[in-house]
């Protein structure tokens, strides 16, 4: 009888598994990762959930004796005794269940905010070409979507899967112990159904890998639009960018409603199983009570067992539904932490030099397009180099390679004659500060945002950082000082503000070499002032290279490099380069006539 009850469990799973390699794989890779630590946890619901399941049994068990025995018996103390041991069964079921819901809820919200941070911290050791390949709001998405839409998987699904199959076996069994023949007849249906469940699935998992996409586009856009909300408002496209939202938001609905749509035919294939099988034990068991060969106590526990199996079974196949769902996301999951970043330290690294910063025959490509063809020059220890040439000469590339974000692809950047990449690269961005243009304020205080250049200064240390870079001076009239709040990305500053902020940060970050792309911002007078004056201060001592946008700020500089299609076309002092009558002195003369704009 075991074996049977086992074959046909089997066969009915065949249904709802995954099947695929990967998507096991992928499955049992969360169950290690993430969820076997709680293993404890899961044998009390386990044992919970097998009492609640079991309970199902025994209530269909006892509708035999209550018709056979009790109704039959003139001595209402049997009835009395049978209500109150239904009863009592009622009871276990509702403590098993709660208890049972409580351990497995709180084991899902544990495993995704586990996922959430593993998350986070792997996607920050990734390349920065991978958040150039994948937008915020995709990220954001992964991050926080498909980990949600996992919870299902790992809630409801152990859940379902735990109780309902108990529930479902025990129903069987109760079924097989009334007459087996009835049982056969009444789950008749299943083999039947099997290929249709196993092709919804396919198509659930296919539908909300597409839904999950389209979240993904939708998380995106909302991130550009609130990003560059005053462009929009400021160039009237409010209506054009809700049209576009919509567009999108269409997309994403009907994939999801395809999707729900295949959840949903999951609980009524059962119902036609359901149909199937109560026609068949009616007509054939039927007869059998009419002619006094089995008693109305065993038909109608018979019956309320299988009036009662079909319930756990709906939520069993729903429980596919969910199980593709959570694949779809499992895999994006997966697919980000699988994701490996390509710059690296060597195995055996070289301690970081200090002195000159040589850039010799560097090239660099982004896929087809060459940025950088033979760029060489050195920047000389404590001394300001900075970077002229077009938009698109490569100067930001330059920074991104001193920094590591990218690599070359053929010669080689020193500092103090070693490789760059010989060295480890946190020791290598130590001996860096940046400030860049779009100065990475974040939602804290003044001092909190001046503190990220040395987590472990003290009040006297920012403070200090915050007087040097003219941060003071606006600090002073808000209300709370340095502890005043930026808002989000610094938006409660001006932008003068923001990169004072920027520079107190390096000042507090004291690096040897600092890399400066000079603001382009149109600063107001004053401002510029005091931001040019910061620069001064910070530049001071440092290994200096600066992006200049306006040739009048670096007059001073010790070296000038003049970049073009990213090669050095000249370099020398202003002074040198002014009489040589070459392309900076152009480029001087079109500035300085106002006839080009910054560069
Ligand atoms: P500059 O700072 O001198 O204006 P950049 O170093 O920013 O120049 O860019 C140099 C070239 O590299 C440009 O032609 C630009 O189109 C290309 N580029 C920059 N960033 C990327 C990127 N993430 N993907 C592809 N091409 C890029």
């Amino acid at each position: 009888m075991n074996l049977q009850i086992h074959a046909r469990v089997t066969v009915f799973w065949i249904g709802f598994w995954p099947v695929n390699k990967r998507s096991n794989n992928l499955l049992f890779r969360l169950w290690q990762d993430h969820v076997v630590r709680f293993w404890p946890v899961l044998c009390v619901a386990l044992v919970l959930m097998i009492i609640e399941g079991a309970t199902l049994g025994a209530l269909a068990r006892m509708i035999e004796p209550l018709f056979d025995r009790a109704f039959n018996s003139d001595n209402t103390g049997t009835i009395t005794l049978i209500a109150v041991a239904i009863s009592g069964i009622y009871l276990v079921r509702a403590a098993a269940g709660f208890g049972q819901r409580i351990l497995i809820v709180s084991i899902g919200l544990k495993v995704t905010t586990a996922l959430q941070s593993r998350l986070l911290s792997h996607l920050l050791t990734l390349d920065s070409r991978y958040f150039l390949d994948n937008s915020p709001g995709a990220l954001i998405e992964r991050v926080r979507g498909d980990t949600l839409a996992l919870q299902g998987l790992a809630s409801s699904t152990l859940m379902s899967l735990g109780r309902d199959s108990i529930s479902v076996i025990a129903l069987v069994a109760v079924m097989i112990w009334s007459d087996w023949v009835w049982a056969l007849l009444a789950l008749a249906g299943i083999p039947l159904l099997i290929f249709p469940l196993a092709r919804l699935q396919k198509l659930i998992r296919g539908t909300t890998r597409t839904a999950r996409e389209a979240a993904s586009r939708l998380s995106t856009q909302l991130d550009e639009i609130f990003h560059g909300v005053v462009s929009i408002k400021v160039n009237r496209l409010e209506e054009h960018e809700s049209q576009r939202f919509d567009g999108e938001v269409d997309k994403f609905l009907a994939a999801q409603l395809r999707a729900e749509r295949g959840k949903a035919a999951n609980p009524a294939v059962i119902d036609v199983i359901a149909a199937i099988g109560f026609l068949a034990v009616l007509i054939y068991g039927g007869r059998q009570i009419m002619a006094d060969e089995k008693t109305v106590g065993e038909f109608m526990s018979f019956f309320t067992a299988l009036a009662l199996v079909f319930d756990p079974l709906r939520r069993l196949s729903a429980v596919s539904g969910y199980i593709q769902a959570g694949l779809a996301s499992l895999e994006r999951l997966y697919a980000v932490l699988e994701a490996r970043p390509t710059i690296l330290s060597p195995a055996l690294p070289k301690p970081v030099q200090s002195g000159d910063l040589s850039f010799d025959g560097v090239a660099f490509s982004y896929g087809e397009n060459e940025v950088l063809s033979d760029l060489s020059f050195s920047a000389l220890e404590g001394q300001t180099t900075a970077l002229v040439g077009p938009s698109g000469a490569g100067k930001s590339t330059v920074f991104s390679l001193v920094t590591r974000l990218i690599d070359p692809s053929s010669g080689a950047i020193t500092l103090g004659g070693t490789d760059i990449s010989a060295s480890d690269i946190d020791p290598l961005r130590d001996q860096i500060a940046l400030v860049g243009q779009e100065t990475a304020l974040f939602d804290e205080s003044i001092a909190e945002n001046i503190r990220r250049g040395s987590l472990d200064a003290s009040d006297a240390e920012v403070r200090a950082a915050a007087e040097a870079a003219t941060v003071l001076e606006f600090s002073e009239n808000l209300p709370e000082g340095l502890d005043t709040r930026v808002g989000p990305r610094g938006s409660a500053l001006s932008g003068g503000q923001r990169q004072r902020v920027a520079i107190a940060r390096a000042m507090l970050r004291d690096a040897p070499i600092l890399l400066l792309d000079e603001p382009t911002s149109a600063l107001d007078a004053k401002s510029e002032q005091l931001v040019s004056q910061a620069l001064d201060r910070l530049s001071e001592g440092r290994t200096t290279l600066v992006i200049a946008h306006r040739l009048s700020t670096i007059r001073d500089a010790d070296q000038i490099v003049v970049m073009d299609r990213g090669r050095v076309i000249e370099a020398g002092s202003h002074d040198a380069l002014m009489d040589a009558k070459g392309a900076y002195a152009r480029l001087h003369q079109l500035q300085s006539a106002g006839l080009s704009p910054n560069l």
